[in-house]
C-alpha cells in the first residue's frame, strides 16, 4: 500500500490547480484519461476561455445555479487574480469580445502547460493517469483507494458527466455516494435546442448565423428571458450558438416540468439574403422547443454533490472527515464564457491552499 497525505481525483482545472497550491504535503494526483488537464483541453474550441474579466458581482450574475455559495472563494481568488496569477506565471492573456479572456497563444496547452510544468518543478506532487478510482473506504481514519493507495485526506475533483470520452460517467459522484453524500438529477446544460418545426427540419436555413441576434424564451407563452448582443446558429435540428446554450439551462428546467416552450429569435442588422423574406413579416420568428442536445454534445453538466454538504471556505465536506469536493461534480452552474473554468480554478485554490496548513481531524 503506498502512502499520501492526500490524494486528489481529477486532474481538470480544479483537481490540478488544487494539487500546486499544495506545498508542504505529499500529493498524488490521479487520472483516469490518459493525459492530464480534464477538459481544459477541449474547452473553449480547443484555445480554452480560462475566465471572464468581470468583478466579482457581474461575473456571479451569470453562474446560474448556487452562485452565493462561491462568495468565500471569490473573495480568496477573484476573476480579476486569476489573470494576474496566470500572467505572473509567464501564461500571457487576451481579452476577446464579452470580456472572455484566452491563451494568447490561442491553445489550451498554454494552460495544462504550465500546470504540468509546475507539477514537474515539484517536490511533493506525484501524479498517475490511465488510472480510474473505483472505490474508496475510510478506515482508521484514513481513505483506501481500490486497496492500492492511502490518504489522510482526499479531494474529489472528479468532474461533470457531459462528453463522455473525457468524463468517467457518475464514478465520482457514487463514490462520493458510499462516503454519504447526495447528488441531485443530473440534466445537461449548455447545449443546443432542438425542435421539430418546419422552419428547422425542411432545412431551408441550415448552415445560417444571425450575427450580434436576440433570443427571447418564452415558457407557456409568457416571455422569461432574453439574452442578446451575440450569434444564432440555424442547424439540421434546431438552433446553437452562445445564446441558444445560454437559455437552455432554463429550457430544459421548463421542459422537464412538463412545460412548453418557444424561443423568438431576433436578428440583428445584417439578415442575411435568405432569411429576409421570412424577417420581413414580423421582424423576429418563433420556434418551438421540445428538447436539448443530451451529454455527448452538452458543454455542462446541471446537478451535482448538494452545495449545503459542503463549507464555502474551504470545500470541505460536512459530513465526511477531510474529504473536500472542488469543481464541476458540485451542484454549481455558470453559462458559457469562461465563467465554468475559472470557478473550478478558484475552488482549486482556495482548497489546496486551505488543505496546504490543515491539520486532519483525528
Ligand atoms: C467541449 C467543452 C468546451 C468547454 N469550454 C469551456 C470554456 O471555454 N470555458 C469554460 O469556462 N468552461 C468550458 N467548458 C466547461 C469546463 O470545461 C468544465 O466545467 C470544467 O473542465 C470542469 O472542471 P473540473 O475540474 O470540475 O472537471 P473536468 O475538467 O471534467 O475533469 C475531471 C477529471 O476527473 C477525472 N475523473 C473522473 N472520475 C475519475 C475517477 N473515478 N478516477 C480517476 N479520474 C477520474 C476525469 O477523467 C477528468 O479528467 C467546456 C466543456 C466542454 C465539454
Amino acid at each position: 500500500m503506498q502512502i499520501y497525505d492526500v490524494i486528489i481525483i481529477g486532474s481538470g482545472p480544479s483537481g490540478i490547480m488544487c494539487s500546486v497550491q499544495i506545498k508542504n504535503k505529499k500529493v498524488l494526483l490521479l487520472e483516469a484519461n490518459t493525459t492530464l488537464g480534464g477538459k481544459i483541453k477541449v474547452s473553449g474550441g480547443g484555445r480554452c476561455n480560462v475566465t471572464n474579466n468581470k468583478e466579482i458581482e457581474p461575473f456571479l450574475k451569470n453562474v446560474v445555479k448556487n452562485n452565493k455559495f462561491l462568495y468565500s472563494t471569490f473573495q480568496n481568488m477573484p476573476p480579476q487574480d486569476l489573470i494576474n496569477f496566470f500572467e505572473k506565471n509567464n501564461v500571457k492573456l487576451k481579452e476577446e469580445d464579452n470580456n472572455r479572456i484566452f491563451p494568447e497563444e490561442n491553445t489550451s496547452q498554454a494552460i495544462i502547460n504550465y500546470f504540468i510544468g509546475e507539477i514537474h518543478k515539484s517536490n511533493n506532487i506525484n501524479f498517475k493517469t490511465d488510472y480510474l478510482v473505483e472505490s474508496i473506504i475510510h478506515e482508521n481514519n484514513q481513505f483506501i483507494i481500490n486497496d492500492q493507495y492511502k490518504a489522510t485526506e482526499v479531494v474529489f475533483a472528479t468532474g461533470g458527466i457531459t462528453y463522455p470520452h473525457l468524463s468517467q460517467k457518475d464514478i465520482g459522484h457514487r463514490l462520493l455516494g458510499d462516503l454519504g453524500h447526495k447528488t441531485t438529477d443530473l440534466v445537461p446544460a449548455e447545449s443546443p435546442l432542438i425542435s421539430n418545426d418546419s422552419i428547422i427540419t425542411d432545412r431551408t436555413f441550415q448552415g445560417i448565423t444571425l450575427i450580434d441576434s436576440q433570443i427571447e424564451v418564452f415558457i407557456n407563452q409568457k416571455k422569461k428571458y432574453k439574452f442578446d448582443g451575440n450569434n444564432v446558429l440555424f442547424t439540421h435540428f434546431g438552433i446553437t450558438g452562445p445564446l441558444a446554450l445560454k437559455s437552455s439551462h432554463h429550457i430544459k428546467e421548463a421542459l422537464n416540468n412538463q412545460k412548453k416552450v418557444k424561443v423568438r429569435v431576433i436578428p440583428g442588422e445584417h439578415i442575411p439574403k435568405k432569411m429576409q423574406d421570412i424577417f420581413n413579416e414580423t421582424g423576429y420568428i418563433d420556434i418551438n422547443i421540445v428538447d436539448i442536445k443530451g451529454f455527448n454534445t452538452a458543454f455542462l453538466t446541471n446537478g451535482g454533490i448538494k452545495v449545503k454538504e459542503v463549507e464555502n471556505k474551504t470545500f470541505k465536506s460536512k459530513i465526511q472527515d477531510n474529504l473536500y469536493i472542488i469543481g464541476e461534480v458540485l451542484d454549481i452552474n455558470a453559462y458559457t464564457g469562461g465563467f465554468n473554468i475559472a470557478l473550478c480554478l478558484s475552488e482549486g485554490y482556495t482548497c489546496g491552499q486551505y488543505i496546504n496548513t490543515s491539520i486532519p481531524t483525528e
